[in-house]
C-alpha cells in the first residue's frame, strides 16, 4: 500500500478551520457536515480527522477506536436527518468513490449520505 496522503486538499483545510463548513456532527475522530453542492434535499458528508485517503487505506491503518466512531457516527447521521427505514424514514443511500475509476474528486476519505428524495437505480448500466 503507497498512499501520499495531499495536507492540502479540501477536506484537510476544513478539519485545520481554515475553511468553514455546516458542521452535523463533530466527535474526537470525526467531523460529518453538509455538502456543499447537494445532489438530494439530505446529502451530508462523514470524514475521519485522520489523513487517510480512502476507504481501503483508511481501514489499514487506523486504529478500532477511529473505525468505530466513524461508523457510529454514519448512524447518527441517518438518525439525525431520519431516513432509517427502520423508524419510520424513506430511507437513504452511502457512497464513497475511490481512485480515478471511483471518480474521487477530493482525496480524504469521505461517505456521502444523501437522502431526502427518491434516488432511483445506483449507477446507469453501460
Ligand atoms: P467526491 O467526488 O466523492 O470526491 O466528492 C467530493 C464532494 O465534496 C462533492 O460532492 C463536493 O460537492 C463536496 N465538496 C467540495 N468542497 C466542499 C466544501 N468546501 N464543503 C462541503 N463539500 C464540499
Amino acid at each position: 500500500m503507497n498512499y501520499q496522503y495531499d495536507r492540502e486538499n479540501i477536506f484537510a483545510k476544513i478539519l485545520r478551520g481554515e475553511i468553514p463548513n455546516q458542521t452535523i456532527i463533530d466527535t474526537d475522530f470525526t467531523l460529518a457536515f453538509k455538502d456543499i453542492n447537494p445532489v438530494a434535499p439530505e446529502h451530508v458528508l462523514v470524514i475521519p480527522k485522520g489523513p487517510y485517503i480512502n476507504f481501503d487505506h483508511f481501514i489499514s491503518k487506523a486504529s478500532s477506536e477511529e473505525v468505530l466512531d466513524f461508523n457510529k457516527t454514519i448512524n447518527e447521521v441517518i438518525k439525525k436527518i431520519e431516513a432509517s427505514p427502520g423508524s419510520g424514514g424513506q430511507g437513504y443511500r452511502i457512497i464513497s468513490n475511490a481512485g480515478e475509476h471511483g471518480f474521487q474528486d477530493v482525496p480524504h476519505l469521505h461517505f456521502h449520505i444523501v437522502s431526502g428524495r427518491f434516488l432511483g437505480p445506483m449507477i446507469l448500466k453501460k
